[in-house]
């Protein structure tokens, strides 16, 4: 693919998005005719099938009150149930072992609450400092729960570059005193992907759980969690994976744990048919939805129905085939018309090691952000010089990555960033 046939004409641009088979359902999306969306991995936009079923899920309420929980189009007592299943191919693992809840941080803390088990020597958390910083927050205040110091126990393998890890620091880390290792699928800067299997083999050669944050690479690269005997992982369904702002977050436990107790417990987490006997003594469910904690958030759950429709129709396979092609084709135009401006490609090259995004590297990236979003563009910036761009397999054209190098192009030779100041603005 990295050979794949390239030429810096529009024309080509154009015979690409002819040749793409996934084509047709850019349609499916509210793509705004005078902007173009560089931004699904940060807040993925939004289908017209999760609009419907967001849409079905109102009227569940309107026709049938509190008997919307067993009727209905889309009963809500078992819907996280019902959108565990159905996200199951896209992390690799069987229905049961994965639930619809919650948020990612949430559910990073339940996991941790449930598999962090500090024994004699062995009390220490083992993490990145490239993580998302929420995920390091989670884990400082599990730790203080349970009596240690973030600081001694708080184990984050260093980047050699500021842009990427290498496993073989992490094996390295992987020592007797770690009882627990969270890690990223795709780190959120630099788009690089970590060799999840190999990463859990290690770990298990150890005797250490291992559980990865997955918001970076659900929806955009295919997993195979339980093949590669991940314990563990989590993550957010508003990204790759367009289920709206604050849509409920996804949960993955190895089958070999279940029955473990949940860390964090709730009626949510019951054994459906007893959940409702309400007694005094909890009966956790013998799947991952033992994890659960409260009542879902219904019309944040309704969305991912329909935009999985999408997933399935497409299949995972190929949304990275395609995705693939666009970045590869990003950094080709980048390489061929940004020559010498100060630019730097950040995230790994081969495929790989490459996530869903480009990580466009500028000291004035910033500034270069507050110009692209006047002339109608919408890229994401991450301090302190990172534009991440995501051409997304599903609503993005060739096309439009073709106009975003040369709006960026535009913008540099004018020197049109200079208008504004190089900070970030308060979302960004
Ligand atoms: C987006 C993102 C989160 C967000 O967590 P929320 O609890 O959904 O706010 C966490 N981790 C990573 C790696 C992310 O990219």
């Amino acid at each position: 693919m990295g050979a794949q046939r390239f030429l810096p004409t529009l024309d080509f641009a154009r015979e690409l998005d002819q040749a793409d088979r996934l084509r047709s359902f850019r349609k499916e999306f509210y793509v705004q005719p005078d902007s173009i969306y560089m931004d699904g991995n940060s807040l993925g936009l939004l289908s017209k099938r999760a609009e419907r079923t967001l849409l079905e899920a109102l009227d569940d309420w309107k026709q049938y009150g509190i008997d919307g929980w067993t009727k209905g189009k889309h009963p809500w007592f078992t819907l996280s149930e019902k959108l565990g299943e159905r996200m199951a191919p896209l992390v690799g693992a069987s229905a049961e072992e994965v639930i619809v809840t919650a948020s990612t941080t949430v559910n990073l803390h339940q996991l941790v609450a449930t598999f962090y088990r500090p024994q004699d020597e062995r009390t220490k958390i083992l993490a990145d400092e490239l993580t998302f910083p929420s995920d390091l927050y989670a884990l400082q205040s599990q730790l203080r729960m349970h009596g240690h110091d973030p600081e001694e126990h708080l184990i984050l393998v260093k980047s050699r570059d500021g842009r990427f890890l290498e496993e073989d620091d992490i094996i390295a880390a992987m020592t007797e005193d770690i009882a627990l290792i969270i890690l990223p699928t795709v780190l959120y800067r630099s788009g690089q992907i970590m060799d999840m299997k190999r990463l859990t083999v290690e770990a298990h050669k150890r005797g250490i759980l291992i559980g990865f944050d997955g918001c970076h690479s659900v929806g955009a690269i295919p997993h195979a969690f339980h093949e590669w005997e991940v314990d563990f992982a989590y993550w957010c369904n508003y990204k790759y994976l367009n289920g709206g702002p604050g849509s409920v977050g996804g949960l993955y436990v190895n089958r070999k744990h279940f029955g473990t107790a949940p860390g964090l417990a709730g009626w949510f987490g019951s054994r459906k048919d007893k959940q409702f006997d309400l007694e005094t003594i909890m009966t956790p469910a013998t799947t991952a939805g033992a994890y659960q904690i409260g009542t879902p958030h219904i019309f944040s759950l309704a969305p991912i129905l329909g935009s999985l429709e999408l997933f399935a129709e497409a299949g995972i396979e190929q949304i990275r085939e395609k995705s693939l092609a666009l970045t590869q084709y990003f950094m080709d135009l980048i390489d061929h018309e940004l020559v010498d401006m100060g630019f730097e490609i950040g995230n790994p090259r081969d495929e790989l090691r490459r996530g869903g995004h480009i990580a466009l590297e500028h000291r004035e990236a910033a500034r270069i952000c507050k110009s692209l979003k006047e002339k109608g563009i919408i890229p994401d910036f991450r301090a302190p010089h990172i534009i991440r761009l995501a051409p997304v397999a599903l609503y993005t054209s060739y096309e439009e990555v073709w106009h975003v190098v040369h709006t960026l192009k535009a913008i540099m030779t004018e020197k049109h960033y200079e208008k504004f100041t190089n900070e970030r603005e308060i979302v960004a």
